[in-house]
């Protein structure tokens, strides 16, 4: 891949250089060779010259602040001639010098020494400023010195490169794929689209977990298309000087522009694209960021009018935390999500990464896959790698399923402590919990179709997933369909009880949902017989801190309070009741399903649709009259 850098501030390298050289110098000879500045003259101590003097030896002294140079008489002089000394406070030395017949004078300044005195005036400064020059140009990224600060430093991967990545390299993430050939069309052939009228977007946010593939997924966008790809993360952005990134944003999309159609890849988006609102609260801020947030934003709109495809790519594991102007139409309006990969997805990884390796011929690779619940392809690759290592340390030719069994305990060794594997227990556990949502959901059809479960570990916190569909656009939702929601919640826990006879905190965050619904029914909606039709809550406030409070209550007197609680609880407890029903009357199915997803990981589709027809509903849920609310 072609790295392009600019030309490195070699002046100004050369510059500190020097300075450098210089600074070096003077403290070097300044402390191992002081005479050089000084004085070549041997040094005595000064009892030895006093010594000297009352014996009768000295002819003459030049008597100075900091030195006393004197010469000796001739016959007692041994090698040298001329000795210094350095004086201490002595007021009775002219005397002691006159009463021994001494010549003496003050001493007038050394000759030699302006040239020290000067140095010493000039060099500690230029040592500093050479130090500040040797941060600045490592704080601006090694090679680049202080004057290129500004220049973008994005990678550029050109069309036609050895390591071009495609489609093929990337595996178990079909939806996103999906999705993304359609850009590659665009960038293909923009022409079409543009002779009939319709707008290429412009950015595309890729959002998973660490290691799904992001960042590959783009390379092979480019690869695909065979355009140019510019490849530069949101962290680099982040300078120490405030504008700096801003300008770098600037000449990134200077260069794209001039390269287009081209893949312009951003990644790390969170780092640059945060929340404004959010965060260290309103006043200051990170001005930084922000300005280059800003250019960000300036330029994606800026290439609509021209005629040049650029399209943006980014990528986020975050993307609750990024600023809603960034997902607003003409921006980053497409969202696509790469996850984990289910089983099939990860037999189909490991295979891209086995065919790289020697494999023996017993190695069941789907075997491998079965074992590695929740790793990402990251993992995989890393995986395959490791076996092939142990195989390799073994003095083995091929790497057998040994290599890969203990591989695999490393990796989830290593994974585990990031909370990212289940252990079979565990598995089983949220098996049991999302069918029991599904189960309750077929059954009760107020939050729309169940169209898919999974245990596939998703996002940072949810264990496993089950995905309702709205069979309609629906603004309006009756009490009925309020209730069916409450008891689908409900659904994995009642499933838990029922399996397990135990609960585990998996369910937390479905208490926390129905609990909210159901206050909501009584409070907002006025859907409590006992309260009747009277609104408890105060209507949304746009309080100016934003997130993070409630809506207050209105004053209500203590009986009114109780009884909103007794409520609220009663609704929970009534949606529970009727998940426990559903699934003790549908135990048989219950369990059918939970192995089979156990095994499959993710159902889905048809077969899931023809399973959950077969749930018997319960007697007491009729369809009460519909009650429309806003
Ligand atoms: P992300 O950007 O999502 O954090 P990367 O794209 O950097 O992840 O993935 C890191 C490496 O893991 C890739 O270079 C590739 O070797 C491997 N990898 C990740 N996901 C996949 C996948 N879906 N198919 C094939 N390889 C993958
Ligand atoms: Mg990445
Ligand atoms: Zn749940």
């Amino acid at each position: 891949m072609g790295v392009k850098d600019k030309p490195p501030g070699s002046r100004s390298r050369l510059i500190s250089n020097i300075l450098f050289l210089i600074a070096g110098l003077f403290l070097f000879s300044n402390l191992f060779f002081p005479q050089l500045f000084g004085n070549p003259i041997p040094q005595v101590p000064y009892s030895m010259f006093i010594d000297q003097v009352e014996d009768g030896n000295v002819t003459r002294a030049s008597v100075g602040q900091n030195e006393i140079i004197y010469e000796l008489k001739e016959e007692t002089a041994e090698e040298a001639k001329i000795l210094r000394t350095n004086p201490i406070f002595d007021l009775e030395l002219p005397k002691r010098l006159e009463a021994n017949g001494v010549e003496f004078a003050a001493a007038s300044p050394p000759k030699n020494g302006w040239i020290g005195n000067i140095l010493s005036w000039v060099i500690p400064p230029l040592i500093f400023v050479a130090i500040w020059q040797f941060f600045i140009s490592r704080s601006a990224g090694g090679a680049q010195g202080a004057l290129s600060l500004t220049k973008s430093k994005a990678k550029v991967y050109v069309e036609g490169d050895s390591t071009k990545v495609t489609f093929n390299d990337v595996a178990g993430v079909e939806e996103a794929k999906a999705e993304l050939t359609e850009i590659v069309e665009f960038l293909k052939t923009p022409e079409r689209y543009k002779a009939i009228g319709a707008r290429i977007p412009k950015g595309v946010l890729l959002v998973g977990p660490p290691g799904t593939g992001k960042t590959l997924m783009a390379k092979a966008v480019a690869g695909e298309a065979g355009v140019t790809f510019f490849s530069i993360s949101g962290s680099e952005f982040v300078e120490l000087f405030v504008g700096a990134g801003a300008a770098r944003v600037r000449d990134l999309f200077e260069q794209a522009k001039q390269k287009a159609p081209c893949i312009v890849f951003i990644d790390e988006l969170d780092a640059i694209g945060k929340s404004r609102s959010g965060g260290n609260g309103f006043v200051g801020g990170n001005d930084e960021r922000e300005q280059t947030l800003n250019q960000l934003l300036t330029e994606m709109d800026g290439f609509a009018a021209g005629d040049s495809t650029v399209i943006v790519l980014a990528a986020t594991n975050r993307p609750e935390t990024l600023d809603p102007a960034l997902l607003r139409p003409g921006r980053f309006d497409r969202q696509v999500l790469v996850d984990r990969p289910d089983l099939s997805g990860r037999q189909k990884i490991l295979e891209i990464y086995a065919a790289k390796v020697k494999l023996d011929v017993e190695v069941n690779l789907k075997q491998v896959a079965t074992r590695t619940p929740g790793f990402a392809g990251a993992d995989l690759a890393n995986l395959v790698n490791e076996a092939a290592l142990l195989a390799a340390r073994n003095k083995r030719d091929t790497v057998t399923q040994a290599d890969f069994n203990e591989a695999i305990e490393r990796v989830v060794a290593g994974l585990e402590k990031k909370s990212r594997v289940l252990s079979d227990k565990e598995k089983k556990i949220v098996a049991y919990h999302e069918v029991g949502h599904a189960l309750v959901g077929a059954v009760m059809p107020g939050g729309g179709r169940v169209a898919k479960i999974s245990i596939v570990p998703r996002g940072m916190a949810a264990l496993g997933y089950t995905l309702q569909m709205p069979t309609e656009d629906r603004f309006l939702l009756s009490e009925a369909e309020l209730k069916d929601q409450i008891a689908t919640m409900l659904g994995g826990r009642a499933a838990e009880e029922i399996v397990f006879n135990s609960i585990t905190t998996g369910a937390s965050n479905d208490l926390q949902r129905a609990t909210d619904l159901a206050e909501r029914m009584v409070t907002t909606y006025g859907m409590s017989k006992v309260l009747g039709p009277l609104a408890y809550e105060k209507g949304q406030q746009n309080n100016f801190l934003g997130q993070g409070m409630g809506n207050p209550r209105r004053m209500v007197s203590d009986e009114t309070a109780k009884a909103i609680d007794e409520e609220v609880k009663s609704i929970v407890e009534t949606g529970h009741q009727q998940a426990l029903d559903i699934l003790k009357l549908n135990r048989d199915l219950l369990e059918q399903i939970a192995q089979e997803i156990l095994e499959v990981e993710v159902i889905e589709g048809e077969k899931l649709q023809s399973l959950l027809n077969q749930a018997k509903p319960i007697e007491n849920h009729t369809q009460e009259s519909e009650t429309i609310l806003a």
